[in-house]
């Protein structure tokens, strides 16, 4: 596989193009880049509808889904905004499993809608307890919504969805998964296990810029969808329903991030989606491997497969740390957010991100803790991360 930076040159031995190892945005494959430099055409065409129509039809593969999938111009967040606004109304009660900055935006977004939001406490770090969230419901019949999160991306933990399905699935609330950086990575099987709504975005798992959402919806939850009154004009999941039966949006489509959608999703349907997951697994594992090998501990009691989380080791500025690993190697991790800031660093090898990013990331660790007065034998991580490739990853794009 070519890797958004091979050939990326040096000048002075300072590499000249970032290696992205963030938890979004990711790096583009180069089918994804050429299709996003082509000439424009326009949406209200056969042309244009063929190709959205298709680009939903693998979107449902990628989702594991048969139910439609939505889709919106706008940050996965504006997909999470859409979740709320068209399940539930003013005065509500939903459920909102905690445990992670991305898990408390749910909670902020039914603030701001005027819905009565239920917590469920989750350190960071830990995954949330199923058991507590049927506990919650037991309590809570009145719910209409539970909300949850596949891969807290602030603290690497993937939560156990298929037990929160199973949890959810015979009270009368509808579950919804935040999986903007589980998609792809984590494995979230929509239909089998029966979620009710799955939300993601372009920028992480699907190799592909920021600014698409996507959303798909049970029969269970569009029954909400009809009843609800909360405000909603641009994210009214009724218009874009509507234009669906025509394969058309009801509002002006990101054409050019949908036709790079169509060629992303083209590799991921060559890669197969277990194979996606899988390497994403074997990046995770090297990952760990790899940080562990020269002592460093893991933040996450249950890591996912997009985000390794780490802790920065006592004595390690882990401010300096992530910036010194820019400045040097351009190598880009991303710090903690909220209270783990300068505590823990997050090293992501979701999408397009490939071994060697993984073991150049892991080599400019390496240099940035030496230098920063942290005791480590060099290449150690990296020969530990290069064993768990040895033993082979799926390639993205490679025939099955
Ligand atoms: C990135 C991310 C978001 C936010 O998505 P935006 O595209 O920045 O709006 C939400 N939830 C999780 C779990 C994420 O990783």
């Amino acid at each position: 596989m070519v890797s958004q930076n091979a050939g990326r040159g040096t000048q002075n031995g300072v590499a000249m193009s970032d290696i992205l190892l963030t938890p979004g945005p990711t790096p583009l494959p180069p089918q994804v880049r050429e299709a996003l430099g082509r000439p424009i055409i326009h949406h209200r065409t056969s042309q244009y509808r063929a190709l959205f129509k298709r680009a939903l039809q693998a979107m449902q593969t990628a989702m594991q889904t048969a139910q439609p999938v939505f889709c919106l111009t706008s940050s996965g967040t504006g997909a999470m905004e859409a979740a709320v606004v068209n399940l539930l109304s003013p005065g509500d009660e939903a459920i909102v499993i905690l445990g992670g900055k991305f898990a408390e935006r749910w909670q902020h977004l039914c603030k701001a809608y005027g819905i009565t939001a239920v917590t469920v406490p989750v350190a960071y770090g830990d995954p949330v307890n199923p058991q507590q969230v049927a506990e919650v419901l037991q309590a809570h019949p009145k719910a209409k919504a539970v909300f949850s999160t596949l891969c807290e991306t602030s603290t690497g933990v993937v939560n156990d969805i298929k037990s929160l399905a199973a949890a959810t699935r015979s009270s009368g609330a509808v579950l919804v998964v935040d999986a903007i950086s589980g998609l792809l990575a984590d494995e979230c099987q929509t239909d089998a296990w029966g979620v009710d709504v799955v939300v993601t975005g372009s920028q992480k798992g699907l190799m592909l810029p920021p600014g698409l959402a996507f959303l798909s919806m049970s029969q269970k939850a569009w029954a909400l969808v009809e009843q609800a009154t909360c405000p909603r004009f641009y994210t009214d999941l009724r218009l874009y329903q509507k234009s669906l039966a025509d394969d058309d949006t009801p509002f002006t489509s990101a054409v050019s991030t949908v036709v790079a959608l169509d060629e992303a999703l083209k590799l991921v349907l060559q890669t197969g989606v277990p194979q996606m997951i899988q390497r994403c697994a074997a990046m995770a594992q090297a990952a760990r491997a790899g940080v562990q090998a020269i002592g460093l501990t893991l933040f996450s009691k249950r890591p996912s497969n997009g985000v390794t989380a780490v802790n920065v080791p006592a004595g390690v500025d882990g401010k300096q740390l992530t910036k010194r690993m820019y400045d040097r190697s351009k190598v880009m991790v991303a710090g903690g957010q909220g209270d783990m800031a300068g505590k823990i660093f997050r090293f992501a090898h979701m999408g397009y991100i490939s071994p060697e990013d993984v073991l150049a990331g892991l080599a400019a660790l390496e240099q940035a803790l030496t230098e920063l007065g942290y005791k480590l034998t060099p290449g150690q991580s990296v020969k530990a991360a290069k064993a768990v490739f040895d033993q082979g990853a799926p390639v993205v794009g490679a025939a099955r």
